[in-house]
């Protein structure tokens, strides 16, 4: 299936993923979504946040256990981060099914929608919504670079962005969510794992502004220079956060007008800071902005997932799976801080690299993930493995 998926979104210069969003790309997955449930006789939906699902069974007679990841990638991605975890569930049924396995209670598929926020800078958009921990209206005013919003881009493909919000009709039917994804470091040296917390993390735009010029004619000693004040911000949050014990990292940057021959008038640039120590994470954030033009953009707290449930995957999905850390955000922590239970198997990256068209994991480490994640959806739906 990873095979089937390899040519959509991909530059075929450099290797590397671009699904935003309900983009072309996008929308072919969300094609590929629907033929599998199809294939399989899964009765699939598509709710109001532009998540996509396909259930073994119905989820309105009894909350259901769900699986899965999404389909969306960062710019310039990889293969594995997010369509690992749905091409996983939709094999754990397979498997299952070939057992002669029959679900006590429904067995749900779900890709959520815009998990990485490429396009419009919000990750977990699609969680966020059906959750409630987005409001539809700043959902809507999402802007993309190109100018277009959210709700422009759902409209054009025959959604109805009047309806986004939360949902909980499509909430009640998930009992328990379990999200399979490839390791986005070296954490993890077995072929299976477990989650144990998300580190708290979020995104911070800094504006600095300048006076256009040419930059022929106006002597140095004249400019008001923005990208000046845009490096002296990449360093110092490189010392910031040194000296905190987080991560700091500008990896978006937005100059105007992006003329060779001219001073720039304004630099956006987007902070992404994270920790295991959430003060830490906010007095980095806070010495940072200290006299700059700061907004902040998405704010996610701590996640810790379940223990009991957590501790019951890792037995079920290794002797037991090793539980780690990790200053990743999922879906799968969004869902657990609006309180269903939820937990993560994660996938061995042998080099760690993820976010880049390096991202890699072995076949037998992916075939080892989905024999985990069958044996952990058995257990849920309440059969012995
Ligand atoms: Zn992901």
């Amino acid at each position: 299936m990873l095979e089937v998926l390899a040519g959509i979104g991909r530059n075929r210069r450099t290797g590397g993923y671009r699904r935003d969003a309900w983009s072309p790309a996008e929308l072919e997955l969300r094609e590929w979504f629907r033929q599998e449930a199809d294939a399989r006789g899964l009765d699939r939906h598509e709710d109001r946040n532009g998540n996509l699902w396909a259930w073994w069974g119905d989820p309105d007679r009894k909350p259901g256990v769900v699986t899965g990841s999404h389909l969306d990638s960062v710019r310039e991605g990889g293969a594995f981060d997010g369509p690992l975890g749905v091409v996983s569930a939709f094999h754990a049924v397979d498997v299952l099914r070939a057992r002669g396995f029959t679900p006590s209670r429904p067995l749900g598929i779900v890709s959520f929608s815009d998990e990485e926020g490429a396009r419009f800078g919000m990750p977990c958009v699609g969680s966020r919504l059906l959750t409630g921990i987005l409001p539809p209206e700043r959902a809507r005013g999402l802007t993309g670079d190109d100018g277009v919003t959210l709700a422009e881009v759902m409209r054009a493909q025959g959604r109805d962005p009047a309806a986004l919000g939360r949902d909980r009709e499509t909430l009640a039917r998930v009992g328990v969510f379990v999200e399979l994804h490839i390791e986005q470091g070296r954490a993890l040296t077995a072929p299976v794992g477990v989650a144990a917390a998300i580190w708290p993390h979020g995104r911070w735009r800094f504006d600095f502004h300048g006076t256009a010029d040419h930059a022929g004619t106006t002597a140095l000693a004249d400019r008001d220079d923005p990208t000046l004040k845009y490096a002296q911000a990449v360093l110092a949050a490189r010392g910031v956060a040194e000296k905190l014990g987080v991560l700091a990292t500008f990896g978006k940057v937005m100059i105007q007008p992006n003329n060779a021959n001219a001073i720039p008038s304004l630099v956006s640039a987007w902070l992404d800071a994270r920790g295991a120590d959430e003060d830490a994470v906010r007095r980095l954030v806070a010495e940072l902005s200290e006299g700059q033009e700061v907004v902040c953009e998405s704010w996610t707290p701590e996640v810790t997932f379940p223990a009991a449930l957590r501790d019951r995957v890792a037995a079920i999905a290794g002797h037991p799976a090793p539980i780690l850390p990790t200053g990743a955000g999922h879906d799968a922590g969004i869902l657990a801080s609006a309180g269903i239970p939820a937990a993560m198997v994660f996938v061995r990256n042998p080099t760690g690299v993820s976010h880049s068209p390096a991202e890699f994991a072995e076949p037998g480490d992916c075939a080892a993930g989905v024999t985990a994640l069958a044996a952990v959806l058995a257990d849920l739906c309440g059969e012995a493995p």
